[in-house]
């Protein structure tokens, strides 16, 4: 598609907010230093933003779905501050050992976000704090996986030393305008 639009994934938790594990309290929602600043410039450079994320904790059954609607409400409120709007939140509500047809390094969410808005993936980025979110953007055929070193990225970075697509790492998502648009010029 020639008119066909470049995106950026996130993952959420960990990468645009701070991990607290199984987060379902809106009220503990707290973005990541400079989030709201990066996200804005991305979307000044024309990029459309898509929030990706794993829910095990529904599956697990911590928390329902209707709680994680509202921690994702507010961390678009939060976003909202900064000019920021992202075009949708796909999740995937299944615990690891539950047949899931979303859930990452399933690249199925992105799949579903080109199939809907003519997102061109070979021009966008999947930037995540675990494994499987890098995994995902290869999936789903990015023109680059970007791992933070925010949530449980410094964990999982040294199991990203063989990588097998293209891959990014950086400390936060603050610093994702300087890898996104430096690549696009
Ligand atoms: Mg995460």
């Amino acid at each position: 598609m020639a008119d066909s639009k470049p995106a950026i994934f996130l993952d959420r938790d960990g990468t645009l907010i701070v991990e607290t594990g199984y987060l379902h309290e809106p009220k503990k929602v707290e973005l990541i230093p400079g989030a709201g600043e990066a996200l804005r410039k991305l979307t000044e450079e024309d990029f459309e933003l898509f929030i990706a994320t794993n829910q095990a904790g529904i599956g697990r059954g911590y928390y329902t779905e209707e709680q994680m609607h509202a921690v994702n409400e507010r961390v678009a409120e939060e976003f909202a501050q900064f000019g920021v709007a992202f075009r949708k939140i796909h999740f995937a509500p299944e615990a690891p050992d539950q047949p899931s047809r979303n859930r990452k390094p399933s690249p199925q969410m992105l799949l579903d976000a080109r199939d809907e808005f003519g997102i061109n993936l070979a021009a966008s980025y999947m930037v995540g704090d675990k494994v499987s979110d890098i995994e995902c953007g290869w999936n789903a055929g990015v023109n680059c996986s970007v791992l933070v070193r925010t949530g449980y990225g410094r964990k999982h970075e040294p199991q990203l030393g063989q990588a097998a697509g293209p891959l990014a790492v950086i400390n936060s998502v603050a610093d994702l305008p300087d890898l996104a648009l430096g690549q696009a010029k």
